[in-house]
Formats: C-alpha cells, sequence, structure tokens
C-alpha cells in the first residue's frame, strides 16, 4: 500500500486531542476553540502535503492540488471534523484524514492530475451546536440561508452568524461558498459505517449505492386526562395507548415492505405523566428511512391508517401529523461506484454494495456533483459514542481504495 498507517494513526490521534470533553468521548463543536486547534492541525497537515489551503466563506478548509488543465472540473474529497456531544473520535475525521493522506500519497509519488483536486474539511455536518447539520456542504450547494444564520441559536442563545464572527468569519457574506453545477466532477467521502453490516460480512469496504429518503413525523394525539384507579377500562380516552400500537404499527409495516426499510419510534412525550393518570397527551415521532419513496410512503399510510382505526368511533380521541424532516433517496454515481469496486480489488480487497441509512455530506453534495460514499467497518456496529472505533488497518483499507479512485477520476 502507498498509504501509511502510522501517519493515519498519528492523524486520528492528533485530532482526537482537541476535544472539550477528555475522558467522555469525543466533543468538537463547530466555531469554538478546540474546532480552531483542529482547523490548525488540518491546515498545516494540508500544507506539508503541497496543497494550497484556503478556508470559504463558511469555514470549510479546502486544500487545492493543481492539475494540468486549471480549467478543468474538480475532483472533490473529504468529509467533516465536528462532532456529536460526547462522540467518537471516528465519526468525520477519518474521511478528512482520507483527504490528508491521499493529498500526500499523490505529493510523493509525483502525481500531477489532470483535474484540480480538492480536499476538504467541513464542519457543523452534525447540527450538534446550531442544529440544523450538514451545514458546509449546504453553504457550498446553496441550500444555506440568511435567515438560518440569524434565527438558529446554540443552548447559550448564539446564533449562528454571531459564532461565526467570533471565530473570524463573516456571515454576511456566507454565499460566497456556493459552488456551481459543472464546477466539481466528483465528490468522494469516506466515512465509518456506524452499523454492524461490513463487521459482520467480513468485508473490506462498503460501497454506497443509495443513501436512503427519510420521513420524520411528529404526531401529537390528544386523548383525556382521567383518574387510573376510577376509570373503567372501556370509558378511557388514553392518548399512549394509541401511540405503542401506532408505534408497532409503523415497525410491522416496515418489516412487511421490506427493501431494507427502517421505521423507529425513538421519542414520546406523555403528559401529564404521572403514574395515576390516564395520558391525556402524547406526543411521538416517527422515523420512517428507505431506498424506496414507494416504501416510505407505504409505512406512512400504514401509521395513519392505524391512527385512524384507533381514534374511530370515540370523541375523545384526536390526532395530528406534522412533518418533520423529509429527504428523497440519492443515488451515487454508477460509474464512480465501479471504479471504487474496481480499485478495492486491485488491491486485493472484499467489497460490497450497500445503503447508507444516515445522511451524509455527500447526500447533499449529489445536488451538484457526481458522488461516490465508501463506508469502512465500525467496531460493534457503534457510533455517536466514545465506544466508536475502526482498527487503524481496516480504516486504512478504506482510505487506500479511496487514494486509488481518486487519482483515476483526476486523470480520466
Ligand atoms: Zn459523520
Amino acid at each position: 500500500m502507498r498509504t501509511k498507517l502510522e501517519r493515519i494513526r498519528a492523524d486520528i490521534e492528533a485530532l482526537a486531542a482537541f476535544n472539550a470533553t477528555p475522558g467522555e468521548g469525543l466533543t468538537r463543536l463547530s466555531f469554538t476553540e478546540e474546532h480552531r486547534k483542529a482547523a490548525q492541525y488540518i491546515t498545516e497537515q494540508m500544507q506539508q502535503a503541497g496543497l494550497a489551503v484556503r478556508t470559504d466563506a463558511v469555514g470549510t478548509i479546502i486544500g487545492r492540488m493543481e492539475g494540468t488543465d486549471p480549467a478543468a472540473p474538480v475532483v472533490m474529497c473529504g468529509s467533516h471534523f465536528d462532532s456529536v456531544k460526547n462522540g467518537g473520535n471516528f465519526d468525520g475525521p477519518a474521511g478528512v484524514i482520507t483527504g490528508l493522506e491521499t493529498a500526500r500519497v499523490l505529493h510523493e509519488n509525483g502525481v500531477v492530475p489532470k483535474h484540480p483536486i480538492e480536499f476538504i474539511a467541513m464542519i457543523e455536518e452534525e447540527g450538534a451546536r446550531f442544529g440544523a447539520g450538514l451545514f458546509g456542504s449546504r453553504a457550498m450547494t446553496g441550500r444555506l440561508g440568511e435567515q438560518e444564520l440569524a434565527t438558529f441559536t446554540d443552548p447559550d442563545g448564539i446564533t449562528t452568524g454571531q459564532a461565526m464572527r467570533a471565530f473570524g468569519l463573516d456571515p454576511a457574506h456566507y454565499a460566497d461558498a456556493v459552488r456551481k453545477k459543472g464546477e466539481i466532477k466528483n465528490f468522494i467521502e469516506l466515512h465509518i459505517e456506524q452499523g454492524p453490516i461490513l463487521e459482520n460480512s467480513g468485508d473490506a469496504v462498503g460501497i454506497v449505492e443509495t443513501v436512503v429518503g427519510i420521513k420524520e413525523v411528529e404526531v401529537t394525539v390528544t386523548g383525556r386526562p382521567d383518574h387510573a384507579g376510577t376509570t373503567p377500562m372501556d370509558m378511557r380516552a388514553d392518548a399512549f395507548l394509541v401511540a405503542a400500537k401506532t408505534a408497532i404499527a409503523a415497525n410491522e409495516a416496515a418489516v412487511a415492505v421490506g427493501e431494507g426499510t427502517v421505521a423507529t419510534v425513538g421519542k414520546l412525550e406523555v403528559r401529564p405523566g404521572s403514574f395515576n393518570i390516564v395520558p391525556g397527551k402524547v406526543v411521538f415521532y416517527v422515523d420512517i428511512r428507505s431506498k424506496s419513496t414507494d416504501c416510505i410512503e407505504a409505512v406512512l399510510a400504514a401509521v395513519t391508517a392505524k391512527l385512524n382505526e384507533l381514534t374511530a368511533g370515540n370523541g375523545a380521541l384526536s390526532y395530528a401529523l406534522r412533518m418533520m424532516v423529509e429527504t428523497k433517496p440519492v443515488q451515487a454515481d454508477p460509474h464512480v461506484c465501479d471504479l471504487l469496486a474496481e480499485s478495492a480489488e486491485k488491491l486485493g480487497l472484499t467489497s460490497r454494495r450497500m445503503l447508507s441509512g444516515a445522511g451524509h455530506d455527500a447526500m447533499i453534495m449529489a445536488d451538484i456533483t457526481n458522488i461516490g460514499l465508501v463506508f469502512v467497518p465500525s467496531r460493534g456496529g457503534r457510533s455517536h459514542c466514545p465506544e466508536e472505533w475502526t482498527d487503524y488497518d481496516l480504516l486504512q483499507n478504506g482510505i487506500e481504495t479511496v487514494c486509488e479512485t481518486v487519482q483515476r477520476l483526476a486523470c480520466e
């Protein structure tokens, strides 16, 4: 392999040290001191790899390698380096380091690509500080608005715009980060899988063909709070019972439609929330994900049908739906997927085609370019927790595959 395991390890360990909660997982929120120090490390590493480094209007670090045809569209490679609260060292940094190591290998080997290559490190992908997430990629694809910068706040009431200003960025210039369609040839991102599939199958790399679509629906069920001891079972309007049966219906519908469709009720609030009162109101969330829009709609239809059935005939029971998140499935570029598979094979690595059940910056970048998304195994499938781990040699397999693929994309 041309990539070096010791450098990969050093990068992961160096970035892991820029952490607001040592000993309790990695916390590196956007526009903080930890962010600033990590950005400085990434910038220095990019410069040492011979890249021309700049920071775009919202804080994405871009290290550029010129091509023989400077006007040719850019091959872009990278990920994000912010984290969730008390997360792990790999979600995001693995993909940023993939860019750093690829740049070093091409630099050392004197590769001069035809297309310019930009290695990037984005922030606020997790939305852990301001709530929205995918910030750098949304800024790059024109999906970021002035209103968000002025109104989205962190728990201390600081707006995104204020935090940017304190960090040395001018929020008024956010639109300068936008890249035009045709300007970027490909966007390649490596990410840890955050699930158990690769570890179970034993494959070295996952090549994502589809990033699932998501519908997240807020359901409010209104019933009637009554005394839990004195109200007979047939005279209740129990909002929790409706929610519980609907959650089961969502689960069964996802299993029934198949195609990898998943449905989850992960948040539920029971009011008034007392052991001796029949629940009068419940607010819960149904998160539905699938590669097929039809499957998502089928699960949602089953949820609605169940709610109708459970509230019909009891005047005291009603429900309301509110759509919180709605994204369509996104396809990776078939040509990039083929090149990734060929690169893995050439390196003697096994690969498998798979779905991504989580959203990543690559999903947003698909708006303006042809994307490739590569997964490496996560130990125990764990992520967004201090135990998040990928063995360095397993990470190197993915990095080597991306390195090979980026070189081929930039030279074709
Ligand atoms: Zn991530």
